[in-house]
């Protein structure tokens, strides 16, 4: 059933509460969704923030627009954008155990290639920042937000020294979803080492303007921290990996 949407008129809690009705096959691929004047009286929204929230979801490829005809459901399977994945995350609080397997085989592959061009490209002058980040990464190796906030930090500088602006936005774009993963990945002190040993071999390697042990590096580090995510997440049925920590490591 249709939900109520209870916020005021926020187009974003609209789509998300659309994106849902899509993911769960409420609506499914191919299927026009009821007409705007209906739709709106079932959500309990106006018309210009549904309109709005429409928008949003043709602009990520989840619904498609056909003139004269009306909105219908896209294939989200195949058809939809990045922003979608990252929206059905936020929207969600988290992502399915498919999705995440999806989203992390396509991290690692973009970021260890990442790390090769930023081997290749990177100058001299760019490189004190990446040594300046694994001594802070040592000094806040015991708080866990701190260590998280530069494990984010150290990813996108790589992904700058890159210079390839379209790679930057993609993998900046998936790190909306890693960095909350990241946060419950870093609880435990001996993930913490793992993942700074894991930067310094990184950071060795570009510094010596070796794209092959760069790529393979980036390539190690993210699969162990992938694989674990999963494990953890789906596998142990911990409890949702996606919770930030509030405390520092209680082990
Ligand atoms: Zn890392």
């Amino acid at each position: 059933m249709l939900q109520r949407v209870k916020k005021k008129n926020l187009y974003q809690e609209i789509a998300g509460q659309l994106m849902k009705l899509i993911t769960n096959g409420h609506f499914k691929p191919g299927q026009q969704m009821p007409g705007e004047r209906e739709l709106a009286a079932r959500l309990g929204v106006n018309r210009t923030s549904l309109r709005e929230a429409l928008r949003v979801l043709e602009m990520m490829r989840i619904v498609e627009k056909r003139v004269g005809e009306g909105v219908y459901v896209r294939d989200i399977s195949r058809e939809s954008s990045l922003e979608a994945l990252v929206f059905r995350f936020l929207a969600e609080d988290g992502l399915d155990r498919d999705s995440l397997r999806g989203a992390g085989e396509a991290i690692v592959i973009v970021e260890s290639n990442i790390a090769r061009l930023a081997a290749e490209r990177a100058a001299n002058g760019d490189l004190a920042r990446l040594d300046e980040l694994l001594d802070q990464m040592n000094a806040g190796i015991d708080d866990i937000k701190t260590f998280t906030a530069l494990d984010y930090d150290f990813h996108m500088l790589i992904g700058q020294l890159a210079q390839s602006p379209v790679l930057f936005s993609v993998v900046s774009t998936m790190w909306i979803i890693m960095k909350r993963y990241a946060a419950a990945l870093h609880c435990a002190t001996e993930r913490r080492l793992k993942c700074l040993e894991g930067h310094r071999r990184i950071a060795a390697a570009i510094m010596a303007a070796d794209g092959d042990t760069a790529c393979r590096e980036m390539e190690c580090h993210l699969n162990g921290a992938v694989v674990a995510l999963i494990t953890e997440t789906y596998e142990r049925r911990h409890a949702p990996a996606w919770n930030i920590p509030q405390n520092n490591d209680k082990e």
